[in-house]
Protein backbone atom coordinates (compact mmCIF):
# COMPACT_ATOMS: atom_id res chain seq x y z
CA UNK A 1 0.00 0.00 0.00
CA UNK A 2 1.83 3.20 -1.22
CA UNK A 3 1.52 5.91 1.69
CA UNK A 4 1.64 9.27 1.25
CA UNK A 5 2.45 12.55 3.93
CA UNK A 6 1.02 15.70 2.73
CA UNK A 7 2.87 18.21 5.71
CA UNK A 8 1.47 21.87 6.70
CA UNK A 9 0.64 24.54 9.23
CA UNK A 10 -2.77 24.80 6.62
CA UNK A 11 -3.21 28.41 9.03
CA UNK A 12 -5.88 27.97 7.42
CA UNK A 13 -6.71 25.35 4.41
CA UNK A 14 -7.24 27.06 1.00
CA UNK A 15 -7.94 26.40 -2.58
CA UNK A 16 -4.26 25.92 -3.12
CA UNK A 17 -4.46 23.19 -0.72
CA UNK A 18 -6.92 21.71 -1.42
CA UNK A 19 -5.87 21.11 -5.11
CA UNK A 20 -2.82 19.50 -3.74
CA UNK A 21 -4.83 17.08 -1.57
CA UNK A 22 -6.99 16.50 -4.62
CA UNK A 23 -3.69 15.66 -7.37
CA UNK A 24 -2.14 13.75 -4.34
CA UNK A 25 -4.88 11.74 -3.70
CA UNK A 26 -4.37 10.21 -7.19
CA UNK A 27 -1.10 9.32 -6.39
CA UNK A 28 -1.44 7.03 -3.81
CA UNK A 29 -3.68 4.52 -1.88
CA UNK A 30 -3.80 6.36 1.49
CA UNK A 31 -3.08 10.03 2.25
CA UNK A 32 -2.38 11.03 4.92
CA UNK A 33 -2.25 15.13 5.76
CA UNK A 34 0.23 16.23 8.68
CA UNK A 35 -0.80 18.93 10.46
CA UNK A 36 2.20 20.72 12.07
CA UNK A 37 1.60 22.51 15.51
CA UNK A 38 3.77 25.40 14.82
CA UNK A 39 3.53 26.92 17.81
CA UNK A 40 6.25 29.46 16.37
CA UNK A 41 4.50 30.58 14.18
CA UNK A 42 1.65 31.66 16.05
CA UNK A 43 -1.38 30.48 14.28
CA UNK A 44 -4.31 32.25 14.10
CA UNK A 45 -6.54 29.13 14.28
CA UNK A 46 -5.35 26.53 16.87
CA UNK A 47 -4.71 23.00 16.02
CA UNK A 48 -8.37 21.37 16.64
CA UNK A 49 -9.59 24.11 14.56
CA UNK A 50 -7.34 23.79 11.88
CA UNK A 51 -7.49 19.70 12.29
CA UNK A 52 -11.63 20.33 12.35
CA UNK A 53 -11.08 22.85 9.03
CA UNK A 54 -9.09 20.11 6.61
CA UNK A 55 -11.42 16.98 8.47
CA UNK A 56 -14.37 18.56 6.39
CA UNK A 57 -12.78 19.60 2.76
CA UNK A 58 -11.17 15.86 3.15
CA UNK A 59 -14.20 14.15 3.77
CA UNK A 60 -15.61 15.39 0.46
CA UNK A 61 -12.04 14.86 -1.44
CA UNK A 62 -12.32 11.35 0.05
CA UNK A 63 -15.51 10.24 -1.59
CA UNK A 64 -14.64 12.48 -5.17
CA UNK A 65 -11.37 10.33 -5.45
CA UNK A 66 -11.84 7.02 -3.78
CA UNK A 67 -8.46 7.70 -2.00
CA UNK A 68 -8.50 7.25 2.07
CA UNK A 69 -7.33 10.23 3.36
CA UNK A 70 -6.16 11.43 7.18
CA UNK A 71 -5.55 13.91 8.99
CA UNK A 72 -2.60 13.50 11.84
CA UNK A 73 -1.41 16.34 13.56
CA UNK A 74 2.61 16.13 14.81
CA UNK A 75 4.94 18.15 16.36
CA UNK A 76 8.06 15.99 16.30
CA UNK A 77 10.66 15.81 13.10
CA UNK A 78 8.82 15.49 9.91
CA UNK A 79 10.59 11.97 8.53
CA UNK A 80 10.06 10.92 11.90
CA UNK A 81 6.09 12.07 11.61
CA UNK A 82 6.55 10.05 8.22
CA UNK A 83 7.83 6.90 10.03
CA UNK A 84 4.74 6.86 12.68
CA UNK A 85 2.10 6.79 9.71
CA UNK A 86 3.82 4.54 7.14
CA UNK A 87 4.66 6.66 4.69
CA UNK A 88 6.77 6.25 1.84
CA UNK A 89 6.31 9.58 0.20
CA UNK A 90 6.23 13.24 1.31
CA UNK A 91 4.15 15.41 -1.21
CA UNK A 92 4.70 19.27 -1.56
CA UNK A 93 2.72 21.86 -3.17
CA UNK A 94 5.35 24.38 -4.99
CA UNK A 95 4.52 27.68 -6.01
CA UNK A 96 6.68 30.54 -6.97
CA UNK A 97 10.46 30.32 -7.11
CA UNK A 98 10.01 31.77 -3.73
CA UNK A 99 9.32 27.93 -2.46
CA UNK A 100 11.92 26.53 -4.23
CA UNK A 101 15.37 27.23 -1.88
CA UNK A 102 13.33 26.40 1.30
CA UNK A 103 12.47 23.19 0.11
CA UNK A 104 15.55 22.44 -1.97
CA UNK A 105 17.05 22.80 1.74
CA UNK A 106 14.44 20.84 3.37
CA UNK A 107 14.72 17.71 1.44
CA UNK A 108 18.43 18.05 1.45
CA UNK A 109 18.30 17.73 5.10
CA UNK A 110 15.25 14.97 5.29
CA UNK A 111 17.28 12.99 2.95
CA UNK A 112 20.16 13.24 5.34
CA UNK A 113 17.70 12.21 8.16
CA UNK A 114 16.17 8.97 6.11
CA UNK A 115 16.86 8.19 2.37
CA UNK A 116 14.23 5.72 2.12
CA UNK A 117 11.82 8.80 2.26
CA UNK A 118 11.17 10.55 -1.74
CA UNK A 119 9.68 13.74 -1.42
CA UNK A 120 7.23 14.30 -4.53
CA UNK A 121 6.12 18.45 -5.48
CA UNK A 122 3.25 19.72 -7.19
CA UNK A 123 3.14 22.54 -9.15
CA UNK A 124 0.62 24.75 -7.97
CA UNK A 125 -1.96 25.35 -11.11
CA UNK A 126 -1.90 29.09 -12.34
CA UNK A 127 -5.17 30.13 -10.72
CA UNK A 128 -4.56 28.71 -7.37
CA UNK A 129 -0.38 30.41 -7.43
CA UNK A 130 -1.20 33.19 -5.86
CA UNK A 131 -2.78 32.09 -2.44
CA UNK A 132 -1.07 32.05 0.78
CA UNK A 133 -2.93 31.23 4.13
CA UNK A 134 -0.78 34.06 4.93
CA UNK A 135 -2.06 36.95 2.57
CA UNK A 136 -5.99 35.36 3.02
CA UNK A 137 -5.54 36.27 6.86
CA UNK A 138 -4.39 39.57 6.20
CA UNK A 139 -7.04 40.40 3.33
CA UNK A 140 -9.97 39.10 5.83
CA UNK A 141 -8.30 41.22 8.39
CA UNK A 142 -8.67 44.11 6.56
CA UNK A 143 -12.38 43.30 5.39
CA UNK A 144 -11.50 42.11 2.26
CA UNK A 145 -13.40 39.05 0.05
CA UNK A 146 -11.60 35.82 0.31
CA UNK A 147 -14.39 33.49 -0.67
CA UNK A 148 -12.30 33.26 -4.18
CA UNK A 149 -9.18 31.99 -1.94
CA UNK A 150 -10.70 29.61 0.79
CA UNK A 151 -13.90 27.04 1.23
CA UNK A 152 -16.88 28.62 2.56
CA UNK A 153 -16.34 26.94 6.09
CA UNK A 154 -12.87 28.60 6.61
CA UNK A 155 -14.36 31.87 4.77
CA UNK A 156 -16.93 31.72 7.78
CA UNK A 157 -14.41 30.88 10.29
CA UNK A 158 -12.32 33.85 9.41
CA UNK A 159 -15.31 36.31 9.53
CA UNK A 160 -16.01 34.90 12.79
CA UNK A 161 -12.24 35.21 14.17
CA UNK A 162 -11.22 38.74 12.95
CA UNK A 163 -14.19 40.77 12.77
P1 LIG B 1 4.22 25.26 5.70
O1 LIG B 1 4.26 25.86 7.07
O2 LIG B 1 4.76 23.86 5.65
O3 LIG B 1 4.74 26.12 4.59
P2 LIG B 1 1.59 25.67 4.51
O4 LIG B 1 0.30 25.30 5.11
O5 LIG B 1 1.85 27.10 4.23
O6 LIG B 1 2.65 25.04 5.47
O7 LIG B 1 1.81 24.87 3.16
C1 LIG B 1 1.77 23.48 3.10
C2 LIG B 1 2.15 23.02 1.71
O8 LIG B 1 1.18 23.45 0.77
C3 LIG B 1 3.48 23.56 1.21
O9 LIG B 1 4.10 22.55 0.43
C4 LIG B 1 3.09 24.72 0.34
O10 LIG B 1 4.05 25.00 -0.65
C5 LIG B 1 1.81 24.19 -0.26
N1 LIG B 1 0.92 25.26 -0.70
C6 LIG B 1 0.45 26.30 0.02
N2 LIG B 1 -0.33 27.10 -0.73
C7 LIG B 1 -0.38 26.53 -1.97
C8 LIG B 1 -1.00 26.88 -3.21
N3 LIG B 1 -1.72 28.00 -3.34
N4 LIG B 1 -0.84 26.05 -4.27
C9 LIG B 1 -0.07 24.96 -4.16
N5 LIG B 1 0.56 24.56 -3.02
C10 LIG B 1 0.42 25.35 -1.95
Amino acid sequence: MRVGLYPGTFDPITYGHVDIIRRSAGLVDKLVIGVAINRDKGPLFDLDERVAMIEAECKILSEETGTIIKVHPFENLLIDCARDVGAQIILRGLRAVADFEYEYQMVGMNRALDSTVETVFLMAEARHQAIASKLVKEIARLGGDVTKFVPPAVNDALITRLR
